[in-house]
């Protein structure tokens, strides 16, 4: 039999890969609509962004076709309205939040809604803590407020709640004050909060500004994947119930690292500059595929299980196309 160099090297098409059919029914699908959550922004009142939010009284038209479009999970971000050195509005049942999810959980009964849960919308100082007199944080004020918004988020209907403070301890004091209560079945997916150039028209939006706090000393150092593993394995052991990234860009390592040492499922929140990034400065030139999709589905290979993002209904959209 003759088995030469060129017999072997060249077969023409790949028969897994020659049809529509034979793609689908072959490939790996990493990335499917029930793996998106769509981020909503409630502001209190409409501004100038292209970031896609709403106020309190569109909330529900806004998710209306969210929902229509099959995704499963929306995360809720909603701004402070009085800003107090204390951030007692967080625990205010009828700020933005709560009475947002009023609102969504009644019109959306088995919507899976993850909230914010932190202190810097309603902190006059941009912090994630309480600080006392002379400038240190208060840990047990911050603590007391954490738990007791996220009790409040249950009460109102949220599934989960994301502690966002990147202090130690606050997971599992949210996690016992959520089971003490009897919402053992309500979720905790801290934030996982890398520094990063990647927050800016969030903040701007949300109006918690930068540079009221230092944030890199909450933060953890995008080049240290030692101190990422460390905030991994701790949120894990104070009983997390998924852990969510942020940005979603420059991270697919960390994730992959992350998903050997844990069995906590791994999300990623791709934020608000790195949507700009993408949608406005690749997503028109390149027709033969989708930046924000490929961006994704690069993070699920990684090992994620979940992807919060502003483009949750057009890459549900995309996804129910064909490949
Ligand atoms: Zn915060």
């Amino acid at each position: 039999m003759n088995m030469n160099a060129s017999t072997k090297s060249f077969h023409g098409i790949n028969p897994l890969r020659a049809t529509i059919n034979a793609r689908k029914f072959f490939s790996i699908n990493n990335l499917g609509v029930d793996n998106l959550v769509q981020v909503v922004l409630v502001t209190q009142k409409k501004r100038e962004s292209f970031l896609p939010h709403t106020t309190l009284d569109g909330v529900v038209e806004f998710i209306k076709p969210i929902v229509g479009a099959g995704i499963p999970a929306i995360k809720l971000f909603t701004e402070g309205v009085s800003k107090r050195d204390d951030g007692k509005e967080s625990v205010d049942e009828n700020n933005l939040t709560n009475q947002a999810l009023r609102l969504i959980r009644n019109a959306f009964p088995k919507l899976y809604v993850m909230t914010e849960n932190c202190l810097c919308p309603y902190t006059t100082h941009g912090s994630c803590a309480v600080h006392n007199r002379d400038g240190h944080i208060d840990a047990g004020a911050t603590a007391d407020l954490f738990v007791k918004a996220a009790l409040l988020h249950a009460e109102n209907g949220a599934d989960a709640v994301g502690p966002a403070a990147m202090a130690e301890g606050l997971v599992e004091a949210v996690r016992n004050g959520l089971d003490t209560a009897g919402y053992n079945h309500i979720g905790v997916v801290p934030h996982l909060i890398i520094n990063s150039y990647a927050y800016g028209p969030f903040r701007d939006l949300m109006q918690t500004g930068e540079g009221r706090m230092h944030r890199p000393s909450f933060q953890v150092n995008k080049n240290d994947r030692k101190a990422v593993m460390a905030v991994v394995e701790g949120f894990t052991q104070e009983g997390a119930t998924a852990i969510m990234f942020e940005p979603g860009l420059h991270i697919n390592d960390l994730i992959y690292e992350s998903s050997k040492i844990t069995n906590v499922p791994l999300g990623a929140f791709s934020t608000s500059a790195e949507y700009r990034l993408i949608v406005d400065n690749t997503r028109s030139d390149f027709p033969g595929g989708d930046p924000v999709l490929e961006h994704c589905q690069g993070i699920m290979r990684s090992g994620a299980r979940f992807i919060v993002t502003y483009a949750a209904q057009e890459l549900a959209t995309l996804l129910s196309g064909s490949r």
